[in-house]
């Protein structure tokens, strides 16, 4: 039987191009161009790669508005099978735990899966909770920082980047891999495959697909609250010009106070 390899995908605002509103404290969108989330489409590329050696099935999902259709479309055409966008203006607002509890559902729902992949986090909200939030949700083992991960004989093996080293870790499906950015460089679609995604289409699940009650999701769903937000003024730092034959003295100064060593 084909692997199930699901893949989870968010569409952020391009780089600095991110507006918060002002009044509610939110991002706003639809002021930015969007694009897929780096790290994702690391994940994407573990995905195929696991693909290309094993018979899988890959599906894409994304919890966000109408217009994530074209990052669903996306990777698509670079090979993967099936993309599902969960949508629903119940589902706006909400925090990492809704998220996280909503994208589980949407996996339950879609029946057998083997592997999960995310992004380590995203260049937005970047908190990094949502990979092992729906790790926990669906109770399934982890494993995050990979910049490898690989499938063999009926286990799920991922390569761990930790501060001193590496590590490698054999589990069990089902399992979820956060996937670090520039773990692998990723393919680009293919004008071939982008007809195929196009013709096929993409699915669409609502909050009443997923049976979840109401108070679960979006911003009602969610334990965070922003109470204010501010924009701190940058102190001009003034810069300090020295003359030449100042250096060494400055050095000596800069070695005791251990602020530089040699
Ligand atoms: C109090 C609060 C209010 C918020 N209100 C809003 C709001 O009004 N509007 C708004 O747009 N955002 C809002 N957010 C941001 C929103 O919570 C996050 O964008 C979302 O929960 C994902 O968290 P993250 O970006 O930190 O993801 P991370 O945990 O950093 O993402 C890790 C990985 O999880 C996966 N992932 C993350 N999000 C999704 C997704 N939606 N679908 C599929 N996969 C995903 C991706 O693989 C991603 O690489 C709010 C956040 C807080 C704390």
């Amino acid at each position: 039987m084909a692997l199930e390899i699901i893949v989870m995908i968010k569409q952020v605002p391009d780089s600095q191009e991110v507006v918060i509103d002002p009044v509610t404290f939110t991002l706003n969108r639809g002021a930015a161009r969007n694009v897929i989330n780096p790290a994702d489409e690391n994940a994407i590329e573990a995905a195929l790669r696991i693909k290309d050696k094993t018979d899988a099935h890959i599906t894409v999902i994304t919890m966000g508005p109408p217009f994530a259709e074209s990052a669903l479309i996306d990777c698509m055409s670079r090979g993967v099978d099936d993309a599902v966008l969960v949508t629903d203006r119940a589902f706006a607002g909400a925090d990492t735990y809704p998220t996280g509890l909503t994208l589980a559902s949407t996996i339950k729902k879609l029946g057998k899966y083997d592997i999960i992949f995310a992004g380590e986090e995203s260049t937005d909200s970047s908190t990094g909770h949502v990979g092992p939030g729906v790790a926990e949700f669906l109770g399934t083992d982890q494993a995050s920082y990979t910049s490898e991960s690989w499938y063999e004989d009926g286990f799920v093996y991922a390569k761990r980047e930790l501060e001193d080293g590496t590590e490698i870790v054999k589990m069990k499906p089902p399992t979820l891999i956060t996937v670090l950015t520039n773990a692998n460089d990723p393919r680009r679609a293919t004008l071939r495959k982008k007809i195929d995604a196009m013709k096929k289409g993409i699915k669409t699940m609502t909050l009443a697909d997923l049976g979840m009650p109401p108070e679960w999701v979006g911003l009602r769903g969610s334990p965070t609250v922003v109470k204010s937000m501010r924009t701190i003024d940058e102190k001009k730092r003034e810069g300090k010009k020295f003359k030449i034959e100042e250096i060494p003295k400055l050095v000596d100064e800069l070695i005791e106070k251990k602020i530089i060593s040699i």
